[in-house]
C-alpha cells in the first residue's frame, strides 16, 4: 500500500544520538557511556533519592487526593515554593508580588514556554546562547521563532571561561537581546563566572538592556548549596530589572522522568506581572493544557516540610561529594600515569561534567579499544564514574588515547 509518507527522509546524522546507539549496539561487557547527564550511584545504578521515597509513600497514603487536572499554571503551593527556592524566601520581588511562576514540564518545558512566551510578546527576537551550550538550547529557541545567536564562553586553550571574549559578544549585542545564561555547572563546560564577574555580567547585561534568561538546570549542583548555587540569578534579581528563570528538579532531586520544573518571570511592576501571567496561561493552553501533578507533588511535600527539605539537602551533598570525588580520583590516575598534558581542568571544572579537551580521534579510539562513550566534544559525566573499575579503565583510556593518537 502507498504511504502518505514515503518521501519522509531519515533525519540527519545527530552526534549525540550516534554515541548513545553506538553504545547501546556494542555487546562488550565492560561497556561504559559517559556520554548522558544523569547521576549514578557507586554502582552505575540510577538513584531514587530516600526523601523521594518517602514523599511518595506519604503522597500514596493520603486518600484524600484526586487526579484532576492541575489549572493550566499548575500547583500553586509548587509555584510559590519553587520561586522561593531560587529567589531566596526574603526576595522583594516575591514580596512586592511582581514574580509570576508556572508549572512546566521540567527545564525543558519551561525554557520551550518562556521562548514561545517571548517569540509573540519580546520586540527582539535575537536570542544570544553560550559556545558550547546544551544542544536542545538552539533547537528549543529556533522552534519558538527566535533567531539565535552565540557569546565566546569557553576557552580551549585554558580550559576555562573566555570572560573577555564574553563581555565582548554580549557588549555587542542589539538593546533588548535575550541573553541565556546558566545559573551554574555550565553544561557542557563545568566553567561557571566567579561572583566578581557574574557582577560584571551583570552589569553589562543591565546597561546594554539585554534580557536574561537563566536556565538553572543544576541549581545545588556546582557547590552542593541550593543557596550558593543561586547566587547569580539573585544578584539580577536584586537589582529590581526583569528576567526569566527556568528551573529544573530532573537532576537536584533526581525526578528526571517526572518532567517537573517551573518557569519563573520577575517582571518590574504587579501590574505587569498580572498580564505577564494571563499570557503565559495562553501559550500553555494550547501546548499541553495542563501539567502533570505527580512530580509537582512530590516536589511540593519535601519543599513543605522541613525535616524533609534538610533530608533532600543531605543527600544532595551526597551526590555532589561522590562527583567532586570521581574528579579528584581521575586527576590523580592521570597524574600517577604520567599522561602528558594539564588535567587540572577535571578538579577545576564543575558540576556533572567535565571538559576533557580530548579531540574527535582521540574519542572514537576510546570508543573502539576501549568501550567507553562520550560526546564528541569530550564531555564526560562525572556522575557516570564509580571509583571500583571504571575510572581505571577511563584512566588507561585517556592515557592511551593522548600518548598513542
Ligand atoms: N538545561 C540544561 C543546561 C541541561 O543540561 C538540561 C538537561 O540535561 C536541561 C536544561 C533540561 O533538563 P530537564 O528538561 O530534564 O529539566
Amino acid at each position: 500500500m502507498n504511504s502518505f509518507f514515503s518521501s519522509v527522509l531519515p533525519p540527519p546524522e545527530d552526534p549525540v544520538l550516534s554515541v548513545y546507539f553506538a553504545s547501546r549496539d556494542d555487546p562488550s561487557p565492560v561497556k561504559l557511556n559517559l556520554s548522558g547527564g544523569s547521576y549514578r550511584t557507586e554502582e552505575g545504578k540510577p538513584l531514587v533519592l530516600e526523601v523521594v521515597r518517602k514523599a511518595e509513600q506519604q503522597l500514596a497514603n493520603d486518600m484524600s487526593r484526586n487526579k484532576e487536572y492541575l489549572p493550566l499554571d499548575g500547583l500553586a503551593d509548587f509555584n510559590n515554593l519553587s520561586a522561593k527556592l531560587i529567589l531566596g524566601a526574603d526576595s522583594p520581588a516575591l514580596e512586592e508580588d511582581r514574580v509570576v511562576t508556572i508549572q512546566c514540564l521540567s527545564g525543558t518545558g519551561s525554557l520551550r514556554v518562556g521562548a514561545e512566551f517571548l517569540a509573540k510578546h519580546h520586540q527582539e527576537r535575537v536570542i544570544f546562547v553560550s559556545n558550547p551550550t546544551w544542544g536542545n538550547h538552539p533547537l528549543i529557541f529556533n522552534l519558538a521563532g527566535l533567531s539565535v545567536e552565540v557569546y565566546r564562553y569557553y576557552d580551549p586553550k585554558t580550559r576555562g571561561l573566555d570572560f573577555k571574549g564574553m563581555l565582548e559578544d554580549l557588549s555587542a549585542a542589539p538593546s533588548g537581546a535575550i541573553v541565556v545564561l546558566q545559573a551554574c555547572a555550565h553544561n557542557p563546560t563545568g566553567v561557571d563566572p566567579t561572583l566578581d564577574q557574574w557582577e560584571q555580567i551583570r552589569k553589562l547585561v543591565r546597561s546594554k538592556s539585554l534580557l536574561p534568561f537563566f536556565d538553572n538546570a543544576y541549581q545545588g549542583f556546582a557547590s552542593g548549596s541550593l543557596d550558593i548555587d543561586a547566587k547569580a540569578v539573585r544578584m539580577f534579581v536584586a537589582d529590581g530589572g526583569e528576567c526569566f528563570i527556568a528551573q529544573s528538579f530532573s537532576k537536584n532531586m533526581g525526578l528526571y522522568g517526572e518532567r517537573i520544573g517551573a518557569l519563573t518571570i520577575v517582571c518590574t511592576s504587579k501590574d505587569v506581572a498580572r498580564n505577564v501571567h494571563s499570557q503565559v496561561l495562553l501559550v500553555v493552553r494550547p501546548m499541553y493544557l495542563s501539567p502533570p501533578i505527580h512530580g509537582a507533588s512530590i516536589v511540593t511535600t519535601i519543599l513543605k516540610n522541613s525535616d524533609m527539605y534538610k533530608d533532600w539537602t543531605i543527600e544532595l551533598k551526597g551526590m555532589v561529594s561522590r562527583i567532586v570525588s570521581m574528579r579528584q580520583q581521575l586527576y590523580e590516575a592521570l597524574q600517577a600515569r604520567g599522561t602528558p598534558g594539564d588535567w587540572s581542568n577535571i578538579i577545576k571544572q564543575i558540576g556533572m561534567f567535565s571538559f576533557t579537551g580530548l579531540n574527535e580521534k582521540q574519542i572514537r579510539f576510546i570508543a573502539k579499544e576501549y568501550h567507553i562513550y562520550m560526546t564528541y566534544d569530550g564531555r564526560i559525566s562525572m556522575a557516570g564514574l564509580s571509583s571500583k573499575t571504571v575510572l581505571i579503565q577511563l584512566a588507561d583510556a585517556i592515557h592511551a588515547a593522548i600518548t598513542q593518537i
